[in-house]
């Protein structure tokens, strides 16, 4: 469980990262909360020869207003983002995913942004952003590009991001008042999820119904067209493949999607 060798530099601002990036390519890492790097590296799955340090750039931290919708800072912290009054307010469903994540230690090193670019399937964060139609800045040699959440994601632990660019904002839609849902199905709390769901606004996303956060497409349109929670649940594993491993085989993921997703329904808050 020791990594392999590797170079540690601390990034003194976002474009000396980016810098940074440029220079080392596939050799370097990001390195934000290390949540889920660094046990990577000790299992030596990742064995980057320079990690830059992001995790203290306080420019990529933080919760703002931009008309229509928050913006969230790369390196925003888990438990900042469940605490944060805007978010709370204006985005709750997201407020609830991040205070799902993991224990409280993991809350107050693990950032959204490294949490999106690790894209786990199984994670909250990058379900609860599908669900609201968010969106992530990604800066690289080139500018600033904005890419939806339904593009982001391109399959198990991968993005469309390339080695030189850098998440640097997520953006969400204001709903203040919007009913949602949030299921998660866990064997112990601080655990990734089994299955979850989370449902707002007309969306519905899925996590770990398959390689990387999926709509459940056949249930949102039963939704639009009057469907009851329940007829439109029915259809909430339609067109998954989802994966086996020792907590639950493919019949029994696509068992918990069609309940958990008539819970998120039936149990909406907001
Ligand atoms: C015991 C345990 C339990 C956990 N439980 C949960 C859970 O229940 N739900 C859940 O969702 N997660 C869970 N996690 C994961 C946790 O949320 C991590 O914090 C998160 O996945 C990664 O965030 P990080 O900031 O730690 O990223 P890091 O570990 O620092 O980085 C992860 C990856 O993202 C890249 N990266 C980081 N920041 C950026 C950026 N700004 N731009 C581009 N690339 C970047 C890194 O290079 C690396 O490849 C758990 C982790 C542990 C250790």
């Amino acid at each position: 469980m020791i990594p392999a060798p590797f170079e540690y530099v601390a990034a003194e601002s976002p474009a000396q990262a980016l810098a940074l990036l440029a220079e080392h390519g596939d050799d370097a890492k990001l390195l934000a909360g290390g949540h889920s790097l660094l046990p990577m590296m000790k299992l030596r799955l990742a064995t980057p020869a320079v990690l830059i340090d992001i995790g203290r750039l306080g420019e990529l931290a933080g919760v703002s207003a931009d008309n229509g919708e928050l913006v969230i800072g790369a390196t925003t912290r888990h438990a900042d983002l469940a605490a944060a009054e805007l978010v709370r307010s204006q985005a709750p469903l997201l407020a609830y995913a991040a205070a799902q994540v993991g224990d409280p230690q993991i809350r107050h090193r693990g950032t959204i942004g490294g949490s999106l670019a690790h894209a786990d399937p199984a994670a909250d964060l990058p379900m609860a952003l599908v669900a609201l139609g968010g969106s992530v800045e990604v800066a690289g040699p080139d500018g600033t590009r904005v890419v939806a959440a339904d593009d982001f994601f391109q399959g198990f632990f991968e993005t469309v991001m390339q080695p030189d660019e850098m998440l640097t904002a997520v953006r969400v839609p204001r709903m203040p008042g919007v009913p949602w849902g949030y299921q998660k199905f866990v064997r112990r709390a601080n655990d990734w999820a089994i299955v979850g769901v989370a449902a707002v606004d007309g969306r519905i996303a899925l996590a770990n119904m398959g390689p990387r956060p999926l709509r459940a497409t056949a249930a949102e349109q039963a939704v639009a067209d009057g469907a009851s929670a329940a007829e439109a649940a029915a259809l909430a594993a339609d067109g998954t493949s989802p994966g086996e491993d020792m907590h639950a085989d493919r019949e029994y993921r696509r068992h918990l999607a069609r309940v958990l997703t008539r819970r998120a329904l039936e149990h909406q808050t907001g």
